[in-house]
C-alpha cells in the first residue's frame, strides 16, 4: 500500500503536470463506489469547469485545489495509481475513472483491487479530513517532543502507534519497519516504557526513512506507479523490510519476520531485541 513517501511522489508528479488546467468531466467511471457515496452526475456536473490551482498531500490522500473552494481527495489504497494520459488513451480492464481536462489530456485512476477513493470536499469537507489524521512527519512542527506527545502516554506496541493514522500520519507497515531498524528498537516494545534516547532516535530515524522513501521515488512492490506512470525504487534500499532470512546490515544476523498487530513485520532480532 502506498504510504507517505509514494503518495507524496504521485502529488508532486501530477501537479507538475496539471496544475492551471480545467477539468472538463468525469468519465469511463467504471466503479461508482470509488465516489464515497457521491452521486456520479452530482460529482460531474459539481467538477466541471474547476480549474487546478495545487496538488498536495494530507497524510496517504491527495488533495487537489480546485477553485470556488472546493477540493478533490484521491486516496491510492492497495492498489491505486493516478496518471496524466494523452485523450486517445482508451481505459482499460483496472481503469475505474477518468477525468477529461479541457486542453484534452486525462487523469486517469487505475485500480485494481477497487479500494482508491475520490471524494470531493468543501472546506469543512477537507476541515474533517485534516482533522481525522495526527501529525505530518515531514513538518518543522513534528519535533522529538510532538513524538512523544503523540505516542509516549500508551502502554501498546510502538509499531501499532506508528500505524495510527490519527496520530502520525502517512506512516504505513514498511516505513515503520524500516524506521524501528534504523532506531534498533522491537516493534513490540511498549512506547510508555521507552526511553529518552529512543526517542530520539526514533524521531530521527522516522524522518530520514521517510525522506529516502521519497527521494527514491517512492517503493514499488507491485502497482505503485507516479503520475507520469515510473515506478519507485526504494525497495532496493530497504533493510529490514521484506528481508526475512536476508542478514541484518548491521551485524550479520538473519532478519526475522514475526507478525505484530496482524502486520507482518520484519526486525534484526540482535540489533532490536525482544523487550520481554
Ligand atoms: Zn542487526
Amino acid at each position: 500500500m502506498p504510504e507517505l513517501p509514494e503518495v507524496q511522489r504521485a502529488a508532486d508528479s501530477l501537479a507538475a503536470q496539471v496544475l492551471g488546467a480545467t477539468i472538463a468531466g468525469l468519465q469511463a467511471l467504471d466503479w461508482p463506489r470509488a465516489l464515497d457515496g457521491a452521486a456520479p452526475d452530482w460529482f460531474a456536473e459539481a467538477i466541471r469547469n474547476r480549474t487546478i490551482s495545487a496538488v498536495g498531500r494530507r497524510a496517504k490522500w491527495i488533495v487537489v485545489t480546485l477553485d470556488a473552494g472546493w477540493w478533490l481527495a484521491i486516496h491510492l489504497r492497495m492498489s491505486g495509481r493516478v496518471s496524466v494520459v494523452p485523450a486517445t488513451t482508451a481505459a482499460d480492464r483496472h481503469t475505474r475513472w477518468q477525468l477529461r481536462l479541457v486542453d484534452g489530456r486525462l487523469i486517469q485512476f487505475d485500480d485494481p483491487r477497487k479500494f482508491g477513493r475520490l471524494r470531493l470536499l468543501d472546506a469543512a469537507g477537507l476541515a474533517a479530513l485534516d482533522a481525522a489524521h495526527g501529525i505530518e512527519p515531514l513538518t518543522p512542527a513534528f519535533t522529538v517532543a510532538a513524538l512523544q506527545a503523540a505516542l509516549a502516554a500508551r502502554a501498546r506496541a510502538i509499531k501499532p502507534l506508528l500505524l495510527d493514522q490519527q496520530r502520525i500520519a502517512g506512516v504505513g507497515n514498511i516505513y515503520a519497519d524500516e524506521a524501528l531498524w534504523r532506531a534498533a528498537i522491537h516493534p513490540r516494545q511498549r512506547a510508555d516504557q521507552l526511553d529518552a534516547p529512543a526517542w530520539l532516535r526514533l524521531h530521527e530515524a522516522l524522518v530520514a526513512v521517510l525522506r529516502a522513501g521519497i527521494a527514491h521515488g517512492g517503493s514499488t512492490l507491485r502497482d505503485y506507479r507516479d503520475a507520469y506512470g515510473q515506478p519507485g525504487a526504494h525497495q532496493h534500499e530497504f533493510r529490514a523490510y521484506g528481508r526475512a532470512g536476508l542478514p541484518c546490515e548491521r551485524c550479520t544476523t538473519p532478519i526475522v519476520r514475526i507478525v505484530v498487530a496482524q502486520r507482518g513485520t520484519h526486525l534484526c532480532p540482535r540489533c532490536q531485541p525482544c523487550p520481554d
